[in-house]
């Protein structure tokens, strides 16, 4: 990722034995790391701040913020986890880095510890992505012989040590407290904050949890400067993105192009359209908890700021393309299914609520809903969001809301004909 041009759309295409440090290294590879330990932390901080760096795995929170968070002089250990959970239905981008670019994830990660004080980092990995796992703790080898993992790294006197944890297939151990407790051995139940993680976190110490490709963007800032990344994009969303296209497309996977790029543009130039020339019906912009957008309106700059004032969300920045003969209701239904399987069950509002969801959609979907379900789903999505511990909760609510919003006349006539007019309804 962050190709030489940040000004471009990309296909990522991946050089044969892209995974291997003799690669890496031939193509510029840990260059960066050796420049970052001549800088102090706060000089680290304060680059990483003023290139604009927003979190990669749908939050948005400026990435520099965050680690100036970690309390200076702290008498515990800090520790720095990676998220690679990437549960998100739709996401698929970190997976990519994961298997082809291990070792441009293992050098931010060793940036971003030095950065933040810490000597000790954890790649929490989805527990289905076993073959990047695999990948990743190769290259970790890799980078030991090579004398950037270890003891006195590069003879600067700073010791680090990176292993790869993996997940056991809970989506909700993608949120950073249920991921830390996770770590810690137990269910992976998120926690109350405050405290935030930067305070109390892994075992008790300040941690810092970001997302794979926050960090693969933490090597090009040191050695291309923040101007270069803050450069690229658009003034409050900066640097490459990583989008991953699915659903209808003729041409779905991974491309990079500069952040705020356009939905359509995506669509259209790297997708190469919709399959047979159909049009657009919906698409979910950034993952399954994003609420849908219109086909008619995908004339948008795909950023955190934009997504957002269109009652959206950028997310991850992995649109699913719909066309038309997808039905709204059992997209809504599957997606509602999937968040009241994830549910952890500590809240009343996200257990229940989104169990209510899953039940009214399928209600409708097979023709045996009324009207008023309609608003009964509305007001259930209103009584799961912001009274939940976690965001897992908003992410079953929003997009429940979205399509029964959005696509009113297609609910309505579910519950008027009696039947799904797409030939759904059944679990198949
Ligand atoms: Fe668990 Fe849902 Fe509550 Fe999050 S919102 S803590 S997933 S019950």
């Amino acid at each position: 990722m962050a190709g030489a041009n940040g000004n471009v759309l990309t296909k990522i295409v991946h050089l044969p034995g892209s995974e291997t440090i003799d690669v890496y290294r031939a193509n510029g590879g840990y260059v960066a790391l050796p420049e970052a330990l001549k800088k102090s932390s706060d000089d680290l901080i304060d680059m990483v701040k003023r290139s604009g760096l927003r979190g990669r795995g749908g939050a948005g929170f400026p990435a520099g913020t965050k680690w100036g968070f970690v309390p200076k002089g702290t008498n515990k250990p800090v520790y720095l986890c990676v998220n690679a959970d990437e549960s998100e239905p739709g996401a698929f981008k970190d997976r990519l880095i994961c298997a082809k670019d291990p070792h441009q994830l293992i050098e931010g990660t060793l940036i971003s510890c030095f950065a933040i004080g810490s000597s000790r980092a954890y790649i929490y990995i989805r527990g289905e992505f076993a073959a990047e796992a695999r990948i990743l703790n190769a290259a970790i080898e890799e980078a030991r012989r090579a004398g950037f993992i270890g003891k006195n790294i590069l003879g600067s006197g700073w010791d680090c040590e990176v292993s790869v944890y993996r997940g056991a297939g809970a989506y909700i151990c993608g949120e950073e407290t249920g991921l830390i407790e996770s770590i810690e051995g137990k269910r992976g139940q998120p926690r109350l904050k405050p405290p935030f993680p930067a305070v109390v976190g892994l075992f008790g110490c300040p941690t810092v949890v970001n997302n794979v490709e926050t960090i693969a963007c933490v090597p090009h800032i040191v050695t291309r400067g923040w101007e270069w990344f803050a450069g690229i994009g658009t003034e409050r969303n900066t640097g490459p993105k990583l989008f991953g296209l699915s659903g209808h497309v003729n041409k779905p996977g991974v491309y990079e192009a500069p952040m705020g790029t356009n939905l359509r543009t995506l669509i259209e130039e790297f997708g190469g359209g919709v399959p047979g020339g159909r049009p657009v019906k919906a698409v979910i912009p950034g993952g399954a908890s994003c609420p849908v957008l219109r086909g008619d309106e995908i004339d948008i700059p795909m950023d955190f700021d934009s997504l957002t004032r269109a009652g959206s969300l950028f997310g991850t920045g992995t649109p699913v393309i719909m066309d038309d003969t997808v039905c709204m209701v059992r997209a809504a239904w599957i997606t509602a299914r999937f968040f009241a399987h994830e549910s952890c069950g500590q809240c009343t509002p996200c257990r229940e609520g989104a169990g209510w969801l899953q039940r009214l959609l399928w209600r409708i979907e097979t023709g045996e809903g009324e009207e008023k379900d309609i608003d009964t789903l509305l007001s259930v999505t209103d009584q799961i969001e912001g009274n939940t511990i976690c965001a897992l909760g908003d992410a079953a609510a929003w997009p429940a809301r979205g399509f029964a919003k959005k696509f009113r006349d297609e609910f309505l006539q579910h519950i008027r004909e009696k039947r799904c007019p797409f030939g759904g309804g059944s679990h198949s």
